[in-house]
Formats: structure tokens, sequence, C-alpha cells
């Protein structure tokens, strides 16, 4: 899944306890009888312990680990005798992801005098081709949310200096929205700003360069940077605290802009045909996706922060609100320090994400496979397309692609299953879990006959799923109906279910290994989409949609 926010707080410094360490080696309960496709928990094991194996990097989009491990999905599918739907009549479907970074011949003066980047300024992607400001007047437009700042029309081909009380205030798309007609934009207060966020600012931006929707404003953008004290002076020729809105300052030189280098990533896509003529022009699509966030340049120690992050997970649960108070904190941190000083640290840097998403990477490879085995009335009569995507964790950006650029008809998707962390949701993770625990996500948004369905074939099942729907909640702080690659087919009307067994104490975090996966669980899930897969392919009609359809190129809408 994608973090809600863009600086995720990394792990603490804590020790480690015996219980971390007993839980490394995990039993398999059973090894059930099996046909050579049945879906079984060794056989998600054995994949799972190969796909989150350091050796894969973490599998971030962009770096050649996403290669890697997407070449042992392709291989796979291909040995199950699956079709290729990628481009060119291969599995793969390229997406166009660059690293945006600052170009080396930005620079900026005033009077002869340079400023210094990233000491007096701070550059940031507006997104799109920025307009040129060489010998512009700089003009200070006021206080954020002071009623005499200038209007957008004052604004209009010069450089405005926008002043910030604080960072908290500043929102950079309100403000590039109200002065987007200016040929540049200087927001003061660089000094309030973390470290973390400056450190972000500073590392190459991973993105998705496509040819931008016909209905995308393409026009070009102000060059927009933060600055300190000093250059604020520079600017205006004078402390912000002596001009008025609308002053006048100085005549700005240089150029600002980024370069952009392509970064390899790619979809995997794949194609079981339906065994009805009439109805395999239509595909149920399941996926998963297959990168997730690399790894880091400074190791932490694993034992520590799975420790910190246990503690954390209890009280979490704990809490009505879910909210763990300072106090608590520092106590689990006391608690940690005197362990930390007996026990040595075993150092990770790697990503794993063993349940995000190698699980339902794994999942969705395990369903073709059973799939591919089918025989007779076991083989759905639509057509199945699997789908694993690229850049999820960078912005949806793989599935954003393949809904954009679909390789069979849009239109002929009659419904998208998607798994994102299918792994997990014991007893420790969740208010109420346990192995029949699993959240559902949108199953009901569009169309209210998929969601019913999903119910009753839950109902059929030997030992059915208690599913928490309270995440799907309209307005859910947690957003996950925003957060996973199921919108982006959702944004365009197609029916989604999102399954996921939820978040946990080792979500994005170097601890996120297969150790920690339960496997029975991971296999329960597998057959259960299996079996709501098998149900919409063979409906004698396409499920109905009943509900809305989103605007595909508006805000996502929890
Ligand atoms: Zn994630």
């Amino acid at each position: 899944m994608q973090a809600a926010g863009r600086f995720v707080v990394l792990g603490a410094f804590v020790a480690l306890t015996a219980q971390a360490r007993a839980q490394t080696a995990l039993p398999l309960k059973h090894a059930p009888a099996r046909t050579q496709t049945a879906i079984t928990p060794a056989d998600l094991m054995t994949r799972l312990y190969m796909y989150a194996d350091d050796s894969m990097m973490g599998r971030l989009a962009g770096s050649e680990y996403n290669l890697k491990a997407t070449a042992y999905i392709a291989s796979e599918v291909k040995r199950f005798g699956l079709q290729p739907a990628g481009d060119s009549g291969g599995y793969f479907q390229n997406v166009p992801l660059v690293k945006r970074q600052l170009d080396p011949s930005t620079a900026l003066s005033i009077d002869g005098t340079a400023l210094r980047t990233w000491d007096d300024f701070v550059p940031r992607d507006p997104g799109r081709a920025t307009r040129p400001f060489d010998g512009t007047t700089v003009v200070f437009a006021g206080v954020i949310g002071d009623s005499s700042m200038i209007t957008p029309e004052q604004a209009t081909g010069k450089f405005v200096v926008v002043a910030a009380r604080s960072f908290q205030q500043v929102n950079r798309g309100a403000i590039l929205g109200r002065f987007r007609s200016a040929a540049g934009i200087a927001v003061t207060g660089l000094e309030s700003f973390p470290p973390q966020a400056i450190n972000f600012f500073r590392q190459p931006q991973t993105i998705l360069k496509d040819n931008p929707a016909a209905t995308a404003d393409t026009t070009s953008l102000p060059v927009y940077i933060y600055v300190n004290a000093a250059a604020t002076r520079a600017l205006l020729g004078a402390s912000p605290d002596s001009v008025k809105a609308g002053a006048a300052g100085k005549t700005v030189h240089g150029t600002v802009s980024f370069v952009d280098t392509p970064a390899p990533a790619r979809n995997v896509v794949a194609i079981l045909p339906g065994s009805d003529p009439k109805l395999k022009g239509e595909y149920v699509a399941i996926g998963a996706h297959n990168d997730h966030v690399g790894f880091d340049q400074t190791p932490v120690d694993h034992d520590s922060i799975r420790a910190f992050n246990d503690a954390m997970r209890r009280l979490e649960l704990a809490a009505p609100d879910h909210r763990v108070n300072p106090a608590q904190v520092q106590q689990i941190q006391v608690n940690a320090d005197s362990l930390h000083r007996i026990h040595p640290a075993r150092k990770d840097s790697i990503y794993n994400g063993a349940d995000d998403d190698g699980s339902g990477t794994t999942s969705v490879l395990e369903i073709a496979e059973a799939f591919a085995g089918a025989r007779g009335s076991a083989r759905p009569k639509r057509s199945l397309i699997f789908v694993w995507h690229t850049g999820e964790e960078l912005g949806l950006f793989g599935s954003q692609y393949f809904t954009d650029h679909p390789t069979v008809t849009r239109d002929s998707i009659v419904a998208q299953l998607n798994m994102d962390m299918v792994g997990r949701g014991r007893a420790d993770d969740e208010n109420g879990g346990g192995p029949g625990y699993l959240q559902l996500i949108g199953t009901r948004r569009l169309s209210t006959e998929l969601g019913d369905m999903i119910d009753t074939v839950n109902k059929a099942r030997k030992q059915p799923f208690t599913f928490d729907y309270q995440f799907d909640a309209t307005g859910h702080p947690e957003q996950y109906y925003c957060r996973s690659d199921h919108y982006m087919y959702a944004r365009y009307g197609i029916p989604i279910a999102f399954f996921t067994t939820g978040n946990h104490r080792d979500y994005h975090q170097v601890t996120d290994e297969p150790e920690y996966i339960d496997y029975d669980k991971l296999a329960h899930v597998s057959q259960f989409v299996y079996d709501v897969a098998t149900k919409v392919a063979n409906l004698d009609h396409r499920v109905v949609v009943d509900k809305p359809k989103p605007d595909p190129h508006g805000n996502c809408v929890q």
C-alpha cells in the first residue's frame, strides 16, 4: 500500500527482545494433499521467500531490482502457459517513469550576487514546464492569509515573494493556484522547514511521464522556490516587515529547471482465455503490485525496530482512539535503551515488502497457476487478465498507466480484484484479528451486485471470513480506497474489490519479512479470491454498475 504522507518515520532505536527473536522460525502447520496446481500455504511460502528475498533489494520501481522481480513473475506465467498481454507480444508493459532532478545549471542572482542553491533557496518541481523569469521584477505579494495580499492579476509576469509565518501555513497547490500567471514564486520561511523535508526535496523524484490526458491543462507554470531570510531580503531589497504588499523589489536573474532520466519499471500482464466463445471477449482483472520501496544507505537494527513497533502497536490497539501519547512512547524508549546496551544489533537496510505486496504478488501467481491448470467446467467462461502493477508505492503509477493504456479494451474489463497486503491480520496485528479476519474496501462503491456476490461466495465457504468493512467508510481518514491500485480501475467506472488483511507494525519497515507472514491465511485469501473471480467470470451478465462513476481525471474521494 502507498504511504499516507510523504514523510514516514522509519523506526527508532530500541533493543532486541527474546520474543522478536523467537518469531524467526515459522512451522508449516500442515502439508495438505494437493494437485499440481492447487493453492497451498507451502507454495505461497516458497514463492514469497524468493520474491521478498534480500537479493530483490526492495524491488523499487525505477531501479534494476524492479526488472529482476518482474522477470521472475513473467517466467512463471510463461511456464503456466498464459498468453502474453503486454507490449509487442510480450508479458511486460513498460511504464515510462523518469527520475527528475534539479538541472545543475540552476542559478539565481540579484544585483550580480548569486543565491546559494539548497541553502538560500530550495526549488520545487511544479510538475511541468516552467516559465522563463530572467530579468523580471520582484513584487512582494504579502503574507499568506492576509486580506492585503495582491491579486492574481497584479502578480502576472512578476517574480512574487509570498511571506509564510511558518511552513505549516504553506499549501503549495493553493499558492500555485492563486499566482499561476506569475513568472516565479518565492515562499519565505525556509528556516522553519524540518530537515527531513529539505532532504526529501533534494532527492530525485521518480514520476510517471506520460502523454497528458486530453483534458489535462498543459500551460506552463511559474518557477517555485522556498527562500530563507537572507534571500528574501535580497529579492525585496528590504526586510519583508518594512514593505507593503504590492511593493516592487529587485530584478532577478537566472534559470531554475529540472532534468529527467528514464527509470526502468514495468507491469506484467497475462491472460487466461475464457471458455465461452460469447463471453471470452470480457475480462475479470486480478491484480497486485510488484514493487516495494527499495533500500536505505544506512542500516538500522532490525530487532530494535520490530520490538519498538511491537510495543507501539499493542498500545495503539488498546487505545480507544488508536493514538499513543508521548509519555507512553518515552516509556518504550527507556525500556528499549536499557535492553539495547545488552544486545548486539542485527543490521538491516532492505525493505523486503513481504506483505506489501509480496503477499498479493505471490497470491495472484498462485491463483493464475490454479486457473491455468483448470480443465473442463472449472475453466471460467470470461477471460481473466492478471496484472502485476509497478510503481504503486510511488503513486499508483503502474495501474494509472495500465488503465490509461489498457492492452485490452477498457470497457471489456467487467471487474478488478486487487490484493495488497493479504498475509497478516492476526490478533496482535488488528483488533478482531485472527484466522478469519479480512478487510474489504470498495466492493459496493460502483456495483451493489459485486459486493453482495462477494458476501454470498463467502457464506458458502466451510470457514467463512469475518469481513471488516470499517476502512471502506466514506471519508475514513486512512484513505485506503485511494491508496492502492484498484482505484485506478474504479475511476473509469470498473467495479472493484480491494482485499487486505490490513496495516501492522511492519508496514513500510525493514521488518516486513516473509517470516512474519501467516501462510495459512494467505492461502485462504487466495482461494477466496479465486472463488470470487470464478463467480464473476461465469455470471450470465456482467456485474451491474448501479452507482455513479467518478471523474477519471479528478481527485480520489474516500
Ligand atoms: Zn506499501
